[in-house]
């Protein structure tokens, strides 16, 4: 399997490869050359596999080379043992055709693990391989940045950077970041926003000469190699559901609900993909206008989704264009320019046979965390209830899955504002509050950024 770029301007590159690169040299995204098949018989038996047997099955397909049947399996079990629930992923059930589907049992709290555990794993073994070392570089809003410090921690022969907002994101996600034992783990307080952050660093993967002496490496949802880990559970689920279902997806980049696009282009029955999102909601714009036009970002109760440019979007017009890199090229060229790019009636047509987007408001989010903690006495996170207000405002029923991405009490703040009260942290991370705190803080600026790694790497 090799992997192309949706601009086709790339040389194609080995899985090992594309997991320890950030974009393809022409700006593009990796994609693989083709999507392997799974019959349905293999399918239905996901039923009454183990999580660790079904990521297995998918993944093997799209690693080529670059790791051995044996070499996967130990990386996956190893990902996947630090989960405290049975299953992985467990599937609520929460009214008769409703399910939650619970993807924050990993370290952090938040769906972000699941991949993240398993490209750790896999990075830190085709690193080994290759020689050389590896310098990890991402910006956040929260989520990704914990996530990446629990996966690349500790490992031999990477050095991870992560910047966030200064203080604008949780205390709880700048804790789960700053307290990390790991001497290889740098975090960065930068003065300004998310998108400045993101900027920063965007830069800095364009820098030829500094991503090739520093191996940098993006472990956000650019890497397609998250795409993939993220697409088991959509497997997992509509497996043991037996019917195909819809997955409403609480979205912010487009990464989570794009591995649902890979599951069904590998031959999983999905009914529909629902793109939920905050007031944050160029994607749900694009898919009822036709027009993909980016806006301002707003500060939301589900900061993780508070983004304007989706980058996985990209990989989806790819698709839905029959993979017109010519003409992908030249759109994302525009977008740069003018920030709005007018979607072609087939595109747009094709996006719609697989997608629905609903928006959702902060005053619908905390409506829906106090009802459903009347109603159930189960709290959510702002996030989960994006998707779940998303749901319930759909017209169609039939059978849905409302991915669950986050612990409520990685959000306490607007948890308790919606249901009055507060959810305790679990067990894991009961002592949160008496780490030692690490961080350094920086202004946003790409040449104090760069002076600060390379003083770092030596
Ligand atoms: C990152 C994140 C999302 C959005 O996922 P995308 O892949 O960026 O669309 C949703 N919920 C939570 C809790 C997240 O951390």
């Amino acid at each position: 399997m090799r992997y192309i770029s949706t601009r086709g301007n790339s040389p194609p590159r080995s899985f090992a490869e594309i997991l320890l690169s950030g974009l393809a040299p022409d700006g593009g995204l990796y994609m693989p050359e083709t999507w392997p098949q799974i019959a349905a018989q293999e399918i239905a038996g996901f039923a009454n596999s183990p999580y660790t047997a079904v990521a297995h099955a998918i993944v093997k397909r799209f690693v080529g080379d670059s790791f051995s049947e044996s070499e996967l399996r130990a990386d996956i079990d190893a990902a996947y043992k630090l989960f405290d629930a049975p299953g992985v992923v467990p599937l609520q059930q929460i009214a008769p055709d409703q399910w939650l589907l619970e993807l924050f049992h990993g370290p952090t709290l938040a769906f972000k693990d699941i991949a993240m555990q398993l490209i750790g794993r896999l990075s830190a073994r085709a690193l080994a391989k290759r020689g050389g070392r590896a310098t990890i570089l991402a910006a956040t809003s929260g989520d990704t940045g914990s996530a990446a410090i629990a996966a690349f921690g500790g490992l031999a022969n990477v050095e991870v950077f992560v910047l966030h907002p200064k203080g604008r994101v949780s205390d709880v996600q700048r804790r789960q970041m700053t307290t990390s034992p790991h001497a290889n783990v740098h975090n960065i307080a930068v003065e300004g926003t998310f998108d400045d952050a993101q900027a920063v660093v965007k830069d800095l993967f364009a820098e030829i000469d500094f991503v090739e002496r520093a191996g940098l490496v993006a472990v956000n949802s650019i890497n397609f190699a998250r795409i993939l880990a993220q697409s088991v559970y959509y497997f997992v689920a509509a497996a043991k559901l037996g019917l195909p279902p819809t997955f409403v997806v609480p979205t912010g980049n487009f990464g989570d609900v794009f591995a649902g696009e890979a599951a069904m282009r590998m031959g999983l029955q999905i009914e529909k993909l629902v793109v939920a999102t905050n007031e944050n909601d160029i994607v749900a714009r694009a898919l009822h206008t036709g027009l993909y036009s980016r806006g301002e970002v707003r500060q939301t109760l589900s900061p993780s989704m508070d983004i304007q440019v989706a980058s996985n979007f990209e990989r989806a017009l790819f698709e839905a264009s029959a993979r017109n890199s010519a003409w992908l090229g030249n759109a994302m060229a525009q977008f740069a320019k003018t920030r709005s790019l007018v979607l072609p009636p087939v595109v747009l047509s094709n996006l719609r046979a697989r997608y629905e987007a609903i928006r959702v408001s902060d005053e619908e989010t905390l409506q829906t965390i106090a009802d459903f903690y009347k109603s159930q006495r189960v709290l959510i996170d702002p996030h989960t209830a994006v998707a779940l207000a998303a749901s319930r405002k759909r017209e169609q029923g039939g059978w849905t899955a409302i991915l669950s991405t986050a612990h409520p009490a990685k959000f306490p703040a607007a948890v308790s504002k919606a249901a009055g009260i507060s959810p305790p942290l679990p067990p894991r991370l009961a002592d949160l509050y008496e780490r030692a705190e690490r961080v350094s803080v920086l202004p946003v600026d790409k040449a104090s950024i760069r002076r600060f790694i390379e003083d770092r790497l030596g």
